[in-house]
């Protein structure tokens, strides 16, 4: 996770190391180091720019107040800036309601389905709530299937219709169901295909509209980068969804999405995937994060 960047960004403060205080010739050479190194690893043009002058300004500003060293300040202010950049706190998931709904929306391939049974998991496991999964893939078959050897894989009931070609009578269905049988949470898994399209758009928008979710999540690979970016944009301005689920950053070496969604998207990044197994989801923690970034 975030390799590149990490040794790259170790090499930019290196510049100042030996160097007794802070100039703005030191900190425009290394923070001209920063800005490539976010470059290279796909973040947001406007994002790298926005970050560094900012970092520049506050390394400026302070420091004539302290008496640490400039590697020191310039580690700490891009420290602090980077948890900024990324949310600064960790943000919750509402599951609130009788019964709180989940709906998971994405392109095909982003992690989807695997996460649905991540979250199934860690809200059974973690916050003792009675899950239900919704499988509202009515175009591949093999989807519904997979859902159900998630549904097995961690202990819970898969609601499925194979009889029913409308996701919003599933989901409904899947929801009176749930509110019948004591569940606590419902998560809809819905069709994601291979890019962005407005039949897709427009069955997740119809969807969202008639259960009302208690929380939307969008799901991205997160090794796509910008194009990552990209896509939350397209989601984000049909369905206003709440927070951002990047999977795959095990695979991640560069952190363009990571850095770049929640300045452009406005959006917070609320779970992580870090594996293709059902434990390997964990609650973004922008902390933590510029904690890796930063060595
Ligand atoms: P969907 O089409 O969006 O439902 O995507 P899937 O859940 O089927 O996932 C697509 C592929 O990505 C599968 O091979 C998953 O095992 C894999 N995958 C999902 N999440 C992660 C993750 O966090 N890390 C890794 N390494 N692989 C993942």
């Amino acid at each position: 996770m975030f390799e590149n960047l990490s040794d790259k960004f170790e090499r930019a403060f290196k510049v100042l190391k030996g160097q007794g205080s802070i100039t703005e010739i030191n900190v425009a050479e290394t923070l001209k180091e920063v800005r490539r190194a976010l470059l290279e690893a796909d973040v947001n043009f406007k994002t790298a720019k926005d970050f560094t002058n900012t970092v520049k300004e506050k390394a400026l500003g302070q420091n004539v107040l302290t008496a640490v060293s400039p590697g020191q300040l310039l580690t700490k202010i891009t420290h602090d800036e980077l948890t900024e950049l990324m949310g600064g706190e960790e943000e919750q998931i509402n599951f609130q309601g009788n019964p709180g709904v989940v709906l998971m929306s994405g392109l095909q391939g982003s992690g989807k389905t695997t996460f649905t049974g991540k979250l199934g998991n860690f809200l059974q496991k973690k916050k003792g709530k009675k899950v239900l999964l919704v499988a509202c893939d009515v175009y591949r078959p093999a989807a519904i299937d997979q859902l159900h050897v998630v549904g097995e894989q961690i202990g819970a009931e898969v609601f499925s219709n194979r009889e029913l070609k409308d996701p919003v009578q599933i989901a409904q269905q899947g929801i009176s169901h749930a509110r019948s049988n004591g569940y606590n949470v419902v998560i809809v898994d819905t069709a994601g295909r291979l890019a962005v399209d407005e039949q897709m758009m427009e069955e997740i928008e119809r969807v969202k509209k008639a259960i009302n979710p208690s929380e939307t999540l969008f799901v991205v690979d997160a090794m796509t980068g910008q194009d990552a970016v990209n896509t939350a944009k397209a989601f984000n301005e049909r369905i206003d969804f709440d927070g951002v689920v990047l999977t795959k950053l095990d695979g991640d070496t560069r952190g363009g999405a990571a850095l770049s969604i929640r300045s452009v998207v406005e959006k917070p990044i609320k779970f992580i995937g870090t594996g293709e197994k059902m434990e390997a989801i964990d609650v973004f923690y922008p902390k933590r994060m510029a904690d890796r970034i930063l060595g």
